[in-house]
């Protein structure tokens, strides 16, 4: 048996096989060969069985997410039958006489080039689709496994780390946990594995090696520890810790349909915080007031080119009617820093973080912004939707936000088309700045949400994607206490509301703080609702 020992980032244990996500950036080398048939014939067969395979995604996206999403399987296996693709890559085998890895890489790189530098932004997103398919005729021609996309059975998912888009792939009903060997606890992936309600321990270091792929493991989510190949003992003992924390869990369930209210009867609104449409049964399964939190740009992440505003209204619209008349607060699309998506086209920059991301990006970039604005207004006939705007550092941003609201709204009502027209409005207070103009900000918005996550990174001037720097990231430091604290005097004096969405809000040692706070909401995850209620009901 193998103990390796990391960071837990929820509890619970799980008990499986490990699969190791491989991330295929072997570099491809060029290789002379003497038989260009044969090697044209090898890539011909990769490519064959590559069809195959995205003929197999698009059945099973098809159940799973619908036509419109599942196209995109269409459109690979057109690209890869596209005529001049198969030209580049045959004449590159037989006038240079090389292998068949060496003329898909370079033919991806010349195509994508080309897509990349149309004006067209749908053509620009076809750069990352040629890429992908080509990807996947290498890994075939390479014998490499595939990763994660194909998973047969449920298996404990481990990985170097894993970025926003390697997750959202995953096929959520077959991952019992994620162990990986860096990433830090506020990273996506964490959240992640919190909303699922999944066990998960990060930052295992080197010592979790890819050789372990296929083996049994047991995570003990609770100690932050991994064991590869557990003796009858600990298999017995982790059997045990499993089943007494399932009838821990059982437990909390009567504390379903009660209220959030302390012994001396204030009472706190909890929400979940979700990412998908897919997590709206965990929200409803924890009985959530409401949704504190919908990070849309996981819809931009899960998507190969910008949603259409027909999908995120569909979206939009179906979060709102499933929480039944319950708040629903959208966050408008928060890409950048660590969740990038290809098909926008963002430049690599020197601080991501402090960089081009969320709000900033819709407002410089606002027929993108528009698309998703129209989707909310609209989807806000079908519920009680509330819009809340990432990253604010200034009055004159959320003034800016108004003004095109403002355009959208007459847009849609000279097409005739209906819309919500007072919709409550929030901004989100990441920034110091945000902290100290908050006395101002409140009097432009209906609400505050505090997003520790950011918060805590720009006031403590640690980038929160950093596990090296664990040990310093305090969110329980008194300067990021000390800002919530002010953000909810200013919220409050000028007659707005005011909670938190970031991961500290589930924080049980900080609650009855919270509550002094006057905070009048927490948004968590959908698997913190239930453990965060018994902890206010506990508070004087
Ligand atoms: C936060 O920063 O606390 C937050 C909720 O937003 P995200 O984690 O998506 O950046
Ligand atoms: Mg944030």
């Amino acid at each position: 048996m193998i103990t390796i020992s990391g960071k837990s980032v929820f509890g619970g244990v799980s008990i499986g096989k490990i699969l190791f996500y491989q991330r295929n950036d072997k570099v491809i080398k060029r290789e002379h060969v003497d038989d260009v048939d044969a090697e044209w014939k090898r890539f011909q067969d990769a490519k064959d069985t590559a069809v195959d395979q995205l003929k197999g995604l698009y059945e099973k996206a098809l159940e799973d997410v619908g036509e419109a999403n599942a196209m995109i399987f269409e459109i690979h296996q057109m690209m890869l039958e596209d005529l001049d693709y198969l030209e580049s890559i045959e004449n590159i085998i037989r006038t240079q006489e090389v292998n068949a890895e060496y003329a898909v890489a370079t033919t991806a790189d010349n195509f994508a080039a080309m897509f990349s530098a149309m004006d067209d932004a749908y053509m620009q997103g076809r750069a990352a689709d040629v890429k992908d398919v080509s990807e996947r005729v290498l890994n075939i021609l390479s014998g490499a496994d595939t990763g994660i996309k194909e998973m047969n059975e449920p298996c404990i998912i481990a990985a170097d780390d894993l970025a926003p888009s390697e997750t959202v792939q995953l096929d959520k009903s077959k991952v019992l946990g994620f162990a990986t060997m860096y990433g830090s606890s506020n990273s996506h992936t964490a959240i992640l594995a919190r909303t699922m309600n999944i066990p998960a321990v990060i930052g295992l270091g080197e010592d979790l090696k890819a050789e372990y792929n296929g083996k049994d493991a047991i995570i003990d989510g609770f100690t932050g520890t991994l064991y590869i190949e557990p003796d009858e003992e600990t298999m017995k003992a982790m059997q045990e810790k499993r089943a007494k924390d399932l009838e821990q869990r059982a437990l909390l369930e009567q504390l379903k349909g009660k209220e959030n209210v302390t012994k001396s009867g204030q009472k706190i609104n909890v929400y979940a915080n979700i990412g998908n449409v897919s997590d709206l049964g965990a929200v409803l399964k924890n009985d959530a007031g409401g949704i504190g939190l919908f990070r849309s740009e996981f819809l931009y992440l899960e998507n190969s080119d910008f949603p259409t505003e027909e999908q995120q209204f569909a979206v939009y619209k179906k979060v709102a009617e499933s929480m039944a008349g319950k708040k629903v607060i959208i966050r408008t699309l928060d890409i950048g820093a660590d969740k990038q998506v290809d098909y926008f086209g963002l430049d690599k920059e020197e601080n991501p973080a402090l960089g081009y991301r969320a709000i900033r990006i819709c407002l410089t970039r606002p027929e993108i912004f528009k698309t998703q604005l129209r989707a909310l207004y609209r989807a806000a006939v079908f519920g009680n939707i509330s819009i809340m705007f990432p990253m604010i550092i200034s009055v004159n941003e959320v003034k800016k936000i108004k003004e095109i609201i403002a355009e959208v709204k007459e847009e849609l009502k000279s097409e005739g088309i209906p819309y919500k027209e007072d919709v409550e409005l929030g901004i989100m207070i990441e920034t110091p700045a945000s902290v100290m103009v908050s006395r101002e900000l409140a009097k432009e918005v209906d609400f505050f949400s505090v997003g520790t996550n950011d918060l805590t990174q720009y006031t403590l001037a640690i980038d929160r994607q950093n596990s090296k720097l664990d040990e310093f990231y305090d969110p329980h430091h008194p300067a990021v206490l000390r800002m919530i604290q002010m953000a909810a005097e200013s919220a409050h004096a000028e007659g707005a509301w005011i909670g938190i969405c970031g991961e500290l809000g589930a924080d049980l040692e900080l609650t009855e703080e919270f509550l002094k706070m006057g905070l009048d909401e927490l948004s968590v995850s959908p698997s913190m609702v239930l453990p965060l209620r018994n902890r206010i009901r506990q508070c004087e």
